[in-house]
């Protein structure tokens, strides 16, 4: 079966009627490859061994009607489009449908080429659609949770020294006040932390628009904002000839600023080194397998020489609050890769790493690529904290 020919059940009790809907779909153009079955265990049996994308159910199958079908399909298969072909004056039953899980519904006398390909296209946007609202609804409730939490944890430590500087400070005791009034100002800042980081992710989401960036000048503004911790932590920060993107600025930015800073955070080198990179991209893919969707872009790699990250860790280390350490050994709020990867995604990209038993990661992405004349590619360029 072609990867990219749609899948369609046909269920209906009339030989006649199923081949008029076969038939109907074929002329439409509509890629397809239709599977027939006369009665819902049929159906039921036929879908244990293929992924459907829609199924056209007959509403009149003796001995059980059609609603009962869809109840059925929709309870196996929740996500697979339904339309439902119905007789006459059947207006009341398609409603009825509708409600049970159909996406859409046609007559039988006025199934045409046209017809079916509007019923079965439109059926399956809408399920694809659902599908995307119960993903986001699901993402919500995790991130709500784990927000929850993660908010809870420095306000009650606060809430406990502030306590502390309260019975110390009655006491006397200004030694242990100063040292708990540091605690406070720890929390704080954790506090603050994790809502620049909130709005970081959050605002990644927001509408902007793309332009042709030189990734040079986006990897030299990014270096400047992390002056500070490549001076404090000696780093060693290089870049190879970087080439000219479509993309948003301030996000490519952010998704840089992301990847280096951990890549100099999570180091236990003296030295850190980080070295960003691109190459036309040459079919590399993910390791869960899926192509990136920017096929013709650039393949862009952030290597560093930290302390790695486990391979069965790589695909969650990208969701919202996913954290391989605890605050006392590393700080964090465990959105930095999750913005990156909505960052990637919002230039219809992927985003992934690689790591070699403790060596080292490399964080791979990919970018499309500029739509206008060619800018400028940068030099080689480094930055490091010893110079
Ligand atoms: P955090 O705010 O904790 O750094 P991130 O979302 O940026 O959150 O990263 C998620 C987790 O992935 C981190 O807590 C860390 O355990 C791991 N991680 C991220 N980048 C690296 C890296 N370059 N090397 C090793 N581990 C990393």
């Amino acid at each position: 079966m072609k990867s990219d020919s749609l899948n369609i059940l046909i269920l209906d009790d009339d030989e006649g009627d199923r081949r008029q809907v076969r038939r109907a779909l074929k002329q439409s153009g509509l890629q397809c490859e239709c599977t027939e079955t006369a009665n819902v265990q049929q159906a039921l049996e036929a879908c244990e061994t293929c992924a459907f994308d829609c199924a056209v159910v007959d509403y009149r199958i003796p001995g059980q009607d059609g609603l009962f079908g869809i109840s059925v399909l929709n309870a196996r298969l929740p996500y697979m489009a339904i339309v439902m072909s119905t007789g006459q004056g059947d207006e009341t039953i398609a409603a009825e449908a509708m409600k049970r899980g159909a996406s859409d519904y046609i007559p039988k006398s006025l199934i045409t080429p046209d017809s079916i390909l509007r019923s079965v296209t439109n059926a399956i946007e809408k399920a694809t659609l659902r599908r995307q609202v119960e993903r986001q609804r699901e993402e919500l409730k995790n991130f709500a949770r784990v927000l929850a939490h993660d908010l809870k944890a420095p306000i009650q430590s606060v809430r406990g020294f502030a306590r502390a500087i309260e019975e110390n400070l009655s006491r006397g005791n200004l030694k242990k006040t100063g040292e708990y009034c540091l605690l406070v100002a720890r929390g704080v800042e954790r506090m603050g932390a994790l809502i620049d980081a909130l709005h970081g992710y959050l605002t990644a989401e927001n509408p902007v628009a793309f332009e042709d960036l030189d990734m040079g000048q986006v990897t030299r503004d990014t270096l400047a904002n992390l002056e500070h911790i490549i001076r404090e932590r000696g780093a060693r920060v290089t870049f190879g000839e970087l080439p000219a993107v479509s993309g948003h600025g301030p996000l490519l930015t952010q998704l840089l600023q992301n990847l280096i800073a951990n890549g100099i955070k999570y180091c236990k080198s003296a030295a850190p080194c980080v070295h960003v990179a691109a190459t036309q991209r040459n079919g590399a893919t993910p390791r869960d397998g899926a192509a990136p969707r920017n096929v013709d872009g650039w393949l862009f790699t952030v290597q560093d020489n930290g302390i790695g990250i486990p391979e069965k860790d790589s695909l969650e280390v990208f969701e919202p609050f996913k954290r391989l350490h605890g605050i006392g050994e590393y700080e964090g709020t465990g959105l930095g890769l999750a913005t990156c990867k909505k960052i990637v995604e919002r230039h219809k990209g992927r985003i992934w790493c690689e790591s070699k038993g403790g060596h080292g990661t490399t964080f791979f992405f990919t970018l499309p690529p500029a739509q206008g004349a060619a800018l400028p590619k940068s030099t080689v360029e480094s930055a490091s904290g010893a110079s």
